[in-house]
């Protein structure tokens, strides 16, 4: 069996892969790539923030992303019935992009593992990782299997596991907590938008309050094809008979505004489901390993913020990795998970602000102050390391006082 030395393995050609191996052979360092599927594949996750865009450029990926042409996207609406609230990253307190792409992933995972590849990167599909072992000066071996059964060893000074759902060393090593978000559901297909310009511009993610907990993204990927999923609870579901096709039927029919802009628009694909996304690990590195992207927490699609965790977090532990290599002292628990968990725990403020229902009153209340939703805006840009917004420094504790500072405006309303 040959045993093949490298600097740096990566784990998984996602986002979190792709920006990984970019990093480590900008700074000169070998590194290899390993991904279980053909690429181009299916995954959800179409809609991008603004704080990735810094990271592709970093890496150097940003212009073959633009070359490709996405569909921009330059907000973030909200709908109840006929309220809209409207955030644009135009009008944001921190000074970062004011745009980004809603792209198809198959397509844009593979522009940049391309882009890897192109600039000398070996990347190995349709080749998975069954075992790692680490030896006492933390380099490792890692067994990979071939589409055609072969297995072939991998000798590297570092991992950086990327490998999104797979969670490959958390499995191998009995790593993975669960979440302490409630368990979800989604079930989702693209569709020919047909309606589109009768309804909305397609340079926005539209997320629709469908009922209570229960919410429907529109992420619009090409001039015709919109990706739109239900999100909600197991029982939401279980209380919405038949298979998933005719569950996502009935559920556009019983909404006026999703009947009339998707009640007969043709599908892409037949509807599919992914359940049970959310989960964390008890550590995000150890001796000669990082995890990055979805491997580390992924909390809950609402505010699209899983690629830019994937793009951040494959960033920073790239370069720490480097550092390491070339022999300088990394403090991973406070360089690398304190900094992560500072903008997992921000976002998880804000997811749990959604379901609880502080976020729809903040959304949708009466004459909200500029200056306010200029912040909110930037958490949902993702910039959500900037201490300077008191909504990022204070997450839960500035959305709370806002939260009653509404309720108590509305008490003295009433009493007019
Ligand atoms: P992935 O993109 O999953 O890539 C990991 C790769 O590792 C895969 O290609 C996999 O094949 C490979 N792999 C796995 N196991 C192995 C192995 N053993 N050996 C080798 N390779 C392996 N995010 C957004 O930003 N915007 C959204 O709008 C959005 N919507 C979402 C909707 C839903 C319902 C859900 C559940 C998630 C959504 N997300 C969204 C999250 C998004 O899908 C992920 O956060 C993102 O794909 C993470 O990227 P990644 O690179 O970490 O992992």
């Amino acid at each position: 069996m040959n045993t093949e030395q490298i600097d740096v393995l990566v784990i998984g050609a996602g986002p979190a892969g792709s920006i990984a191996a970019a990093m480590v052979q900008k700074a000169g360092l070998s590194v290899r790539v390993v991904e279980r599927e053909k690429f181009p594949r299916f995954v959800i996750g179409e809609s991008l923030l603004p704080r990735c865009m810094e990271v592709l450029e970093d890496a150097g990926l940003l212009d073959a992303v633009k070359a490709k042409n996405f569909q921009q996207k330059f907000g973030a609406k909200f709908m109840r019935g006929e309220d809209i609230f409207d955030f644009n990253f135009t009008e944001q307190f921190t000074q970062g992009w004011t745009w980004t792409w809603q792209v198809p992933r198959a397509d844009f995972d593979q522009t940049l593992i391309a882009e890897v590849q192109r600039r000398g990167v070996p990347v190995s599909f349709e080749t998975t990782v069954t075992g790692i072992t680490f030896r006492d000066d933390e380099s490792s071996v890692t067994t990979v299997t071939h589409a055609d059964g072969s297995t072939e060893q991998l000798s590297a000074r570092f991992v950086i596991d990327a490998s999104g759902y797979g969670r490959v060393i958390p499995r191998l090593f009995n790593l993975d907590k669960p979440s302490s978000l409630d368990p979800r559901k989604a079930v989702f297909a693209h569709v020919h938008d047909i309606h589109r310009h009768e309804f909305d511009e397609p340079n926005r993610i539209v997320v629709v309050m469908y009922a209570p907990g229960v919410w429907v993204w529109i992420i619009p990927v090409s001039p015709t094809v919109t990706s739109m999923g239900f999100v909600g609870s197991f029982d939401f579901f279980h209380s919405t008979p038949g298979d998933l096709a005719t569950q996502y039927k009935t559920l556009i029919q019983a909404h006026p505004y999703l009947q009339k802009r998707f009640g007969d628009a043709p599908w892409v694909f037949e509807p599919r489901k992914l359940e049970a996304w959310s989960g964390t690990t008890t550590s995000f590195f150890g001796k000669g390993y990082v995890l990055t992207g979805n491997v580390t927490e992924f909390l809950d699609p609402i505010f699209s913020s899983g690629v830019m965790f994937a793009t951040v977090s494959s960033h920073r532990a790239a370069t720490l990795a480097v550092r390491k290599l070339k022999g300088e002292a990394v403090d991973w628990e406070k360089e690398y998970t304190g900094v992560l968990q500072q903008g997992v725990d921000t976002f998880r403020t804000y997811v749990m602000a959604w379901y609880d229902g502080t976020l729809e009153k903040i959304f949708f209340s009466k004459n909200p102050d500029p200056r306010i939703k200029a912040q909110i805006c930037s958490v949902l840009a993702g910039y959500v390391w900037d201490e300077e917004n008191p909504f990022v420094r204070d997450h839960r504790g500035s959305l709370e006082r806002l939260a009653k500072l509404i309720d108590l405006q509305q008490r003295l309303m009433s009493l007019n």
